[in-house]
């Protein structure tokens, strides 16, 4: 029982007899509580590696004679050309449709087959995908007909998604006369088992009905149900398509009247209706030019793959429709239309359990921290500019009314009222408008609480070892002593070059100076008091910003003290603050997967309280787009401003885009490429909004953002641009690009850039006595 508790006798009835408006109205209820209100597509290029097929449907004319191709198969060298003009053209799918086993029915293309080396037309789709993902990047869609569970257990690991549409489970279209007669693969118990051997093998499905050939209502409704009761087994239909057939000149059927507007709105409720709510419902746009608006009222939530390159071979009259014009359509509608991936976020999210482990890391390259398809090319760390700008922000495409249960949402954190985590979860889901009145909300809420001034501080980095006995595995920077990185050497600064970088900080006009480093395994909490005494002997006026809670506790872990009493030492001996650094998230079902061994989240904040306790404020930080979801981030901000309410020593809040280039668990294949540029910038959004009423001061981390990215997110709720980092190297460790140190002046033009002015700080907030602003703009 799915719909309204009502046994599937009743719901068969009821979909029979019900008007369709009241289906429509209940099939939008069940895709509005799917989730976000949005619609998807996947951008993608249409490969037709062979035309050949051994069946005879009476409505297609995809299927050619041998004697109407040039060639039975296509050639490696052209399916790679038209898959490297779809990544030019920003696809990221290869669909590959192709006739049923022509080699059974034609030596032309056994032949064929065999002059490229190949047996069969499986053994040859194999190859040719495989290259398709290894040389392109697109990940191969395949359609290949009715396939055997070795089939499946092949193309799975040249792909991120397979079809075979049901068609219909009428076994009277395959009498003599019927669409289907003569089509051994049609048949629908052959069908129905396929689509069986695809979820035993875990392979995310696309199945569908073809409607308007000949069958029933009911006859539809008997393979939705079928459909439903598979997907109920194996869990693996991430879409089912409701293709209204088209007469097509010269095929048989050409005289065959085209199923009406209400029939197809019909099934697509229908659809919705008996299909379990994870599973998507899509409806060619190319075969409903102007029904856009009609097929959203009855509850379709996807538009398939659309080709900004090729044409649809198995439709060539149908023209897709273009990507923009169809996003006005659906902003209409009142949601945005989204790129996908071949395979359906949840999917991807799954990736350990629905996809090979090659291709969920090519699938992991290309997704979002939803697991759509990421937006932009940026990635934090890299050279080029971030694609915002104070006009507009998030780069996204047209405007479309934000929800009013958005506004009210927003309102009640402006209140300063604690969001649930389904709340914050719901900020960082908004693209398009929605997207933007957050960012405008954060923008309001900055300027009522910090103004206009944009802050930041002099200070320098002393990473005084990268030598770590941990193993995080989205640190670049941690070498063991015997190995060195691809940027960086192991060291380990003495005491006397820490104090010769404090004196010439000092000279530059630096009133801070941040030390964090690896867990070296020869320090001590010892090794941190000598540390703290070198630099305040070199200079005693300047702030000491020093050490993660992973340093602290491994501090008084070494001396058999309490973290409280070895804090209280630290402070004794001149410390003035903490990094709210090794936070990561702050989830442990996350940190069980980045950073095993390091404090979990309870120790996490039970130092920083500690901390707070004694009179050491701390920032707080985030390290976010490796491979945690938007719930993780909420738990984190929720996090957060709980420890504030309780101990209130956090002085900000600094999000830290993951830079991906050189992390191992990226280069293992196992985290994305950072977050998106809408990612980031809702980061420091959603974070000023989140924390309304505990923390006043959002910091943008130019060194993961590059400059140009720091200033876009002073519109986004960002008050402070952080220090001038002379020699920040974790982040270039990374492979980050922005350099390790920035002027006064640099930061000036990037406050001047948003049309704000620029004030230097302490670390504390407070006004800088010692400045020494010739040095520090130098
Ligand atoms: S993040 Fe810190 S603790 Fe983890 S490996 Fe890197 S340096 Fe070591």
């Amino acid at each position: 029982m799915e719909h309204g508790g009502m046994t599937d006798a009743n719901l068969r009835r009821h979909l029979l007899l019900a008007p369709l408006a009241e289906l429509a109205a209940d099939s939008r209820r069940v895709r509005d509580a799917r989730g976000p209100q949005r619609l998807t597509y996947s951008r993608k290029v249409f490969i037709p590696l062979t035309q050949l097929c051994r069946d005879v449907c009476r409505y297609c004319t995809f299927a050619k004679a041998p004697r109407g191709l040039a060639s039975a198969y296509l050639a490696p060298e052209e399916v790679l050309a038209i898959a490297r003009a779809g990544a030019a053209s920003g696809c990221k799918e290869a669909l590959f449709t192709l006739g049923d086993k022509p080699e059974l029915r034609y030596a032309s293309a056994r032949e064929a087959l065999a002059g490229l080396g190949f047996a069969t037309t499986v053994d040859y789709l194999e190859h040719v995908a495989g290259r398709v993902i290894a040389e392109t990047g697109l990940i191969p869609h395949i359609n290949a007909g009715v396939l055997t569970p070795p089939d499946y257990a092949r193309l799975r690991r040249v792909s991120g998604s397979m079809g075979l549409m049901l068609e219909s489970a009428s076994e009277r279209l395959c009498a003599r006369g019927g669409p289907h007669f003569g089509s051994p693969d049609k048949r629908p118990a052959v069908r129905l088992a396929s689509i069986a051997a695809a979820g035993a093998a875990a392979v995310p499905f696309t199945s569908g009905l073809l409607i308007g050939i000949g069958e029933t209502r009911a006859e539809r409704l008997d393979g939705l149900f079928a459909l439903r009761d598979l997907h109920r087994t194996w869990g693996h239909l991430q879409e089912v398509i409701v293709q209204n057939f088209r007469a097509k000149q010269d095929t048989p059927m050409v005289s065959w009247p085209e199923p009406s507007e209400d029939e197809l709105l019909w099934t697509v409720a229908a659809s919705r209706l008996v299909l379990d709510a994870s599973v998507s419902i899509q409806s060619p746009p190319n075969l409903n030019p102007g029904r856009t608006a009609a097929l959203i009222e009855a509850g379709l939530d996807d538009w398939g793959g659309i080709s900004p390159v090729t044409i649809d071979h198995v439709n060539p009259e149908a023209p897709w429709p273009q990507i923009e014009a169809l996003a006005s359509e659906c902003a209409a509608a009142g949601r945005p239309l989204v790129e996908r991936l071949t395979a359906h976020p949840t999917f991807v999210q799954a990736a350990d359990r629905w996809l090979d482990p090659g291709v969920a890391k090519a699938l992991r390259r290309l997704a979002d921290s939803e697991g759509l398809a990421r937006d932009d090319a940026w990635s934090p760390g890299v050279a080029e500019a971030a694609p915002g700008s104070p006009a507009r922000p998030l780069g996204v495409a047209p405007a479309l009314a934000p929800h009013l249960c958005l506004d009210r949402l927003l309102n009640r954190a402006v209140a300063g009222e604690t969001l649930q985590e389904t709340d914050i979860v719901r900020l960082f889901s908004a693209r398009g408008a929605a997207a933007e009145a957050v960012v405008a909300c954060a923008d309001q809420l900055r300027q009522a609480i910090s103004g206009d001034v944009v802050t930041y501080v002099v200070n320098r980095n002393i990473n005084y070892t990268n030598i770590c006995t941990y193993s995080c595995s989205f640190c670049a920077f941690s070498k063991t002593s015997a190995k060195s990185g691809a940027r960086d050497k192991p060291y380990d600064l003495q005491l006397d070059e820490i104090a010769s970088r404090v004196t010439d900080a000092w000279a530059r006009g630096a009133t801070e100076v941040c030390l964090q480093g690896g867990i070296h395994p020869r320090y001590t909490g010892e090794t941190y008091v000598q540390i703290l005494r070198t630099v305040k002997s070199a200079q005693p006026a300047m702030h000491v910003h020093a050490f993660s809670p992973l340093e602290v506790s491994q501090g008084a872990a070494t001396l058999g003290v309490s973290v409280h009493d070895y804090l209280g030492r630290l402070k004794d001996e001149g410390l003035g603050s903490l990094p709210g650094t090794a936070a990561e998230i702050l989830d442990d079902e996350v940190r069980a997967l980045i950073c095993p061994d390091k404090p979990n989240t309870a120790q996490w904040l039970e130092v920083v309280s500690a901390a707070h306790k004694v009179g050491l404020p701390t920032t707080a930080t985030i390290m976010f787009g490796h491979l945690e979801r938007p719930e993780h981030w909420a738990r984190h901000l929720l996090a957060i401003r709980r420890q504030q309410f309780a101990t209130g020593g956090f002085t900000e809040f600094v999000p830290l885009p993951f830079v991906h280039m050189l992390s191992p668990v990226y280069l293992r294949g196992q985290a994305r490429r950072g977050p998106t540029w809408r990612e980031a910038v809702l980061m420091h959004a959603v974070a000023r909004i989140g924390l309304n009423g505990a923390i006043g001061s959002i910091q943008a981390s130019w060194v993961k953002l590059g400059i140009d990215g720091a200033a876009a997110c002073l519109s986004a709720g960002v008050n402070d641009l952080g220090g001038v980092l002379m020699n920040e190297s974790i982040s270039r460790a990374a492979g980050a690009a922005h350099g390790q140190e920035l002027t006064v002046a640099d930061l000036r033009q990037a406050a001047a850039s948003a049309g704000r002015p620029l004030r230097q700080r302490t670390t504390l907030y407070g006004e800088p006595e010692h400045r020494n602003t010739a040095a520090a703009a130098s």
